[in-house]
Order: structure tokens, then sequence, then C-alpha cells
């Protein structure tokens, strides 16, 4: 089956087209996606424009009111659509799921916030003057997501856009088209206007750079890579838009003498290999005391011996596949690299040629963990973004604070412990955007702050009420009476 772009509330195909494929097994495709050229999006970038006067000043309520709807029908369709997002993706189908809850709460969350915008009235020095502070939406907003949150991204950055009262020109991520267009066919039957929502699928290299050069757009939410993160930047800086950007992490993850064993074992397999370990907040780095290190070890391999890794849509599945062939090899290239670095290998370390049985290629990559390895190796530095965990042991709380601290990033990062003490030190000195105390680095609210620190994050923060830093414009009036 192929699917449209939508423009200016129409389904708009193209001759090129990108095909989305199963990563548990490629042969099954899921569909095959109209790339918008750019005259395409030139298109969708005037109909947002045309869109916007009425949408940014007509009523809250109906904006609220659609929001709503969306929401209510993610959670209606939540099976159907966490099979497709599983399908696309390769996470399990309950991590899927979980997925489209969560996008489905962040519209709800959304609509109540289109009634709750507030500014503030203030005095003036100057008798007789009134000042009044109020919010406006920015305009036309340019939205880029990853392919690791195929649905729970582009939710995030569309609901605040809309419920503050822009436009949006929306492009997912070319791998995995298919959540973001069932999001885009639900939006469209919401009730908001056309071309208030307006969605273009293709590669980043061709409309995502036109995207965020376009003068049309006002301001570019982007969740990706430091590399092209990096380069948007750039580019909105030279034209004079405001920017978002939510990048990579290396996040650490510590475990102390005084952790309950159980406990820290679990939240680590499911930081570092849960979601095939590709998530931005997954934890790759475990940092642990000498006191706990060796049972710590053993406690690991026990348990990732009981991780069921395979098709992402059949029950009983722990982990799926990586999500695309080049994903897997950059898994596989890590693996390598922790090897030749003198990391010990002390479980995993292998593709999965044929997990099913059924001769399906699958990208599947055992869990894989390294010991005796160093903070200045690269597989301690560099993001590998698939199942693979490395393990730093340390004397102390203090050596494993300042090991924890010692990257370029600052996403997520956690502590095991017992102690109220260390915990609400390192809640204190731990510089990333957000900290877990015996919980796992990955796995956080749909209704509170996320975003980090370092080379992990620029801008305002996304979600809950801080959304509105980025997604209005603070306006000062004076008034005489
Ligand atoms: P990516 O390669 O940076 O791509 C992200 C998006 O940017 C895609 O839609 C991509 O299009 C587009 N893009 C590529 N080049 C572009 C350009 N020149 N101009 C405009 N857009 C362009 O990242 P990814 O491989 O999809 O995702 C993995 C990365 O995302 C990891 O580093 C991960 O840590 C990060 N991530 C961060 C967070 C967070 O919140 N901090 C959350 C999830 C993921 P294509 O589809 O054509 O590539
Ligand atoms: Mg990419």
């Amino acid at each position: 089956m192929s699917y449209a772009n939508l423009i200016a509330g129409q389904w708009v195909p193209n001759e090129r087209f990108s095909v989305n494929a199963n990563p548990s097994d490629p042969s099954d495709i899921v569909g095959e996606y109209a790339q918008a050229d750019v005259a395409q999006l030139d298109a969708a970038v005037a109909a947002a424009q045309a869109a916007f006067p009425a949408w940014s000043t007509g009523g809250i309520q109906a904006r609220a009111d659609a929001l709503d709807r969306i929401g209510m029908e993610i959670h209606a369709r939540r099976d159907e659509l966490g099979a497709l997002l599983a399908r696309e993706e390769g996470k399990t189908r309950p991590e899927a799921i979980g997925e489209v809850t969560r996008a489905g709460y962040l519209f709800r969350f959304f609509a109540g916030e289109c009634v709750r915008l507030s500014g503030e009235t203030l005095p003036s020095v100057r008798p007789g003057v009134g000042v009044e502070i109020t919010r406006e939406p920015i305009g036309v907003v340019g939205l880029v997501t990853p392919w690791n949150f195929p649905i729970a991204i582009p939710a995030w950055k569309i609901a605040p856009a809309l419920a503050f009262g822009n436009c949006v020109v929306f492009k997912p991520a070319d791998l995995v088209p298919g959540s973001a267009w069932a999001l885009a066919e639900i939006i469209h039957r919401s009730g908001i206007p056309a071309g208030v929502f307006n969605l273009v699928m293709g590669r980043g290299s061709v409309i995502g750079d036109r995207l965020v050069t376009h003068p049309g757009i006002a301001a570019v939410s982007f969740t990706g890579s430091v590399e092209v993160g990096r380069r948007i930047a750039v580019q909105c800086a030279e034209h004079g838009k405001k920017v978002q950007l939510e990048m990579g992490g290396k996040n650490p993850q510590v475990v102390l003498d005084d952790a309950d064993l159980q406990q820290a074992v679990e939240l680590c397999v499911q930081s570092a290999f849960f979601s095939t370990g590709q998530r931005c907040t997954a934890s790759s780095r475990l940092i642990v005391t000498e006191g706990i290190h060796d049972r710590f070890i053993a406690a690991m391999a026990a348990r990732m011996a009981s991780l069921k890794v395979g098709d992402a849509l059949t029950a009983g599945t722990d982990i799926g596949p990586a999500s695309s062939r080049s994903q897997m090899e950059q898994d596989l290239k890590y693996i390598d690299i922790a090897r030749s670095e003198g990391g010990r290998l002390v479980a995993g370390g292998q593709r999965i040629a044929c997990h099913t049985g059924s001769g399906k290629e699958g990208y599947f990559v055992e869990p894989t963990l390294f010991a005796d390895t160093l903070p200045a190796m690269r597989i301690n530095r560099e993001e590998v973004f698939g199942p693979v965990a490395s393990i730093i042991r340390v004397r102390d709380y203090d050596e494993a604070l300042a090991v924890a601290n010692d990257t370029e990033f600052g996403l997520s990062s956690g502590i095991a412990t017992t102690s109220l003490k260390y915990a609400t030190h390192f809640k204190r000195h731990s510089q990333a955007g957000m900290v877990m105390v015996n919980l796992p680095t990955a796995g956080v609210d749909y209704h509170v702050p996320f975003g980090g620190r370092k080379g992990s994050s620029y801008g305002p923060r996304e979600q809950g009420r801080y959304a509105q830093e980025f997604f209005t414009i603070v306006k000062t009036a004076y008034t005489q009476a």
C-alpha cells in the first residue's frame, strides 16, 4: 500500500517513495511512503503560513477539543498503532503499545494546556501605566524527528506546537514513516483546519535541509544526532530562527556498594538493553564501586542469560532487533572496538543471524556487556545506540561521580544506592538534565520537562508546562489609562 503526504489538507502523492521494511523480517514491507519534493515542502510551508492568522487567534476551546480528540483516538487504537510501531521500528509490542499510550497522554495533557496558558500583569515604574506580559504563538514551526520513537517524539513536539497556536510542518524520520503517517491521518480528521498541520515525508538531506532554512519557518524543533543537530543550530542562527535540539547521550549508571543488588541489576538491564538500547536515555556506562563489582557482574550475566531476543511482534520477546541494517552494523562495529580496546566480554557479542528459525534475516544483536573498561576508551565516550554496555570499576562514590560526569553529554544519569547522603549529593552534582535514583535512566513521565545538558541538548526544555518556553514568544505591552 502507498501513503501520501498531507499538504494544505490534501493527500498529495509523489512518484518517489521510501520502502518501510520490518527490521525483524526485512522481507515484510509495511508500506511505500511518498517522498515529498522541495516544491511540495514549499507548498506545505505556504499552506501553514496561510492558516496561521485564523488558527493563532481562533478559540482556545477549539484547539483543546481537537487535541483531546486526537489523544482519545490514539488511546482507543493503542493496540493497532503499537503493532504498527513494533513492526516498523523493532521495539517489542508491549514497549510499542507503551509508547503509543504515552503519545495519547501527551495530546491529552496539551489539550489542557491550551486553556492554562497564563501571563502576568505588573505596575509600571511610571505612574498611571500598566504592564502586561503575554505569550503568543511563534508562527510556522518545523519539526524534525528521529527513528527511535516514531510516535512519542512527534507527539511531544506537535501537541504543544498546536496547543499554543502555531502551525506545523512535520518531517518524520525516513526509516519509520508509518507511525508518523498514522498520526497525521488522525490529526487530519480531528477538526483542525486545512494547512494548520502538514506532513512531509522524505530524506533529511533533501527536504529536512530546505525545511530548516525556509524563510517561512520561524522555529525548528529537532531530535536526532549531534552531527545533524549542530548543523541545524548553525543554520537557524544564520537565518535568525528559534531552535531547540535534543541529541545524543552516553548516560552513566552508578552502582554503589550499598545498592540493593537485584534492584540494581534489574534497572541496569532495563536501561542498557531494553528497546534494543536505542534510546537517547539508555545507559551504556555502568560505573560500579569495587565492593559490589564482582557480585554485580555475576548477577548481570545470569540475568542477561534469561533475556529473549527475537521478533518484536512475538509474545515473550524481551529485546527486538536493531532498527536497520546500518544500526546493526554500527552495534557490531562498537563491539569490535570494545574488544580491541581491551574490554573483557561478559555476555553477548554476536549477531543472531536467524533467531526465529524461520530463515528470516532480521537485524538481531545479542545484548552485550563488557567489563574492565576505562573511561577514556571509545566504548565509554561515543554513543553506540544499541544493546551494548560497558562496566567501569571505581573505588568509591567520589570517583564514581567524577567518572559519571566525565563525558561531553548530559542527558540522563542514574544511581543505585540505599544511602540518602549519596543519593542527595548525586542529584545535586550529576551534570545531566534528568537524574534517577534507584530507577532506570530511561523511562520518564509525560507531564514534566525532558532534556539534557552539555552536548546532549540546546535550547529550552521539551514537554510539561516548560514546553511553552519554546513554542511561544513573550510580548510586553504597556498601557496608559
Ligand atoms: P539523525 O540522523 O540526526 O536524524 C534525525 C532527523 O533529522 C531525521 O528525520 C533525519 O532525516 C533528519 N535530517 C538528517 N539530515 C538532515 C539535515 N541536513 N537537515 C535537516 N534534517 C536532517 O538521527 P537518527 O539517526 O534518526 O536518530 C538517532 C539519534 O537521535 C541518536 O543520536 C539519539 O541519541 C538521538 N535521539 C535523541 C533524543 C533526545 O531526546 N535527546 C531522543 C531520541 C533520539 P532522515 O530520516 O533522512 O535521516
Ligand atoms: Mg539517520
